[in-house]
């Protein structure tokens, strides 16, 4: 195992952040953690990476104890932090060697190296300051690869990235994902699909699901948003029966169709609407959708 998370729980005062979340991940996988803000992800990624102590439970990787092995622990761990700190007056050579000279690396080669390796040889002479978002990011990778370690974490890696910028720093976490395991956060079910094999969905500190996305998506089932023309048009309990689904309002005409199988309904709901005149004004499929998923899930399926 490469990083093994085990009943970790974490109050802040009266705040628990983490109610005993247990977490295994193998060496070399790519694991999505997927949440809403404030599901206790920067918390749980702060406490693997020994930044923050837990309450209750341990942290080990590859097999060193987070808080009796420290050292070793963390020396094989590279961490992005949610905020990117980095400092804006230096330039990217510099910072980077700089860095490499806290990990007492003593070698511009390794340096060289991972700036070629994050794409940054055309900014490396310039001042952080500079950069555009999507450099500055991946400044913030380029020191999580320093010291070589073998698991990276990164928190929320594309916030605030263009599209262009996002496709970009996807395509590199992937490439760093060839060799090393990586445990990112975000709150994007598109991210998880993107770069990840694993998706672990976690909500007021506790794990709602963990396994591929796409078996979790199977797990929750079909659903969509429908707008039809009339809101009397729908005979909600008639629909319901005759589609084997669950019809909720969620706006003046909208409703969520859902489906408690893995079924794409659209078919279904098209037909059923040309049979009984409603006009369909949208139909959009949902089953990707977060709030979807975090609204089954937290039913308990
Ligand atoms: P996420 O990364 O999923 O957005 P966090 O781990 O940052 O979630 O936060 C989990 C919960 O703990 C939230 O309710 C948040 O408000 C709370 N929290 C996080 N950090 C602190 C802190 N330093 N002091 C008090 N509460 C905190």
């Amino acid at each position: 195992m490469s990083v093994r998370i085990l009943n970790i729980s974490k109050t802040y005062g009266r705040q628990k952040a983490l109610d005993d979340v247990t977490v295994e991940i193998g060496e070399g996988e790519i694991v999505g953690l997927l949440g809403p803000n404030g599901a206790g992800k920067s918390t749980l990624m702060k406490i693997t990476t020994g930044y923050l102590a837990a309450d209750a439970g341990h942290v080990e990787v590859c097999g060193y104890d987070i808080d009796t092995e420290p050292v070793r622990a963390r020396s094989l761990i590279g961490y992005l932090p949610e905020h990117n700190p980095l400092y804006p007056d230096m330039y990217v050579r510099e910072y980077l060697t700089m860095v490499a000279h806290l990990y007492k690396i003593n070698a511009p080669e390794a340096v060289a190296e991972i700036i070629e390796r994050t794409g940054l040889t055309p900014e490396s002479h310039k001042k952080i300051a500079s950069l555009s978002k999507g450099y500055r990011q991946r400044v913030g990778i380029a020191q999580a690869l320093i010291g070589n370690p073998k698991v990276v974490i990164l928190d929320e890696p594309t916030t605030g990235l263009d599209p262009n910028q996002i496709d970009e720093i996807r395509a590199l976490i992937r490439e760093i994902g060839r060799d090393k395991t990586v445990i990112l956060s975000t709150h994007l079910m598109q991210e998880v699909n993107a770069i990840c094999d694993r998706v672990i969905i976690i909500d007021k500190g506790h794990i709602l699901a963990d396994g591929k996305a796409a078996a979790i998506a199977d797990k929750v089932g079909g659903g969509m948003a429908v707008e039809v023309l009339f809101d009397k048009d729908i005979d909600v309990i008639s629909a319901e029966k005759q589609l084997n689904a669950t019809i909720t309002p969620i706006g003046e005409h909208e409703y969520r169709v859902e489906s408690s199988q893995s079924e794409d309904l659209r078919a279904k709901t098209f037909n059923y609407a040309v049979t009984n005149n409603l006009v369909i004004l949208s139909l959009l499929r949902t089953d990707n959708n977060i709030e979807s998923i975090f609204h089954k899930l937290t039913r308990g399926l």
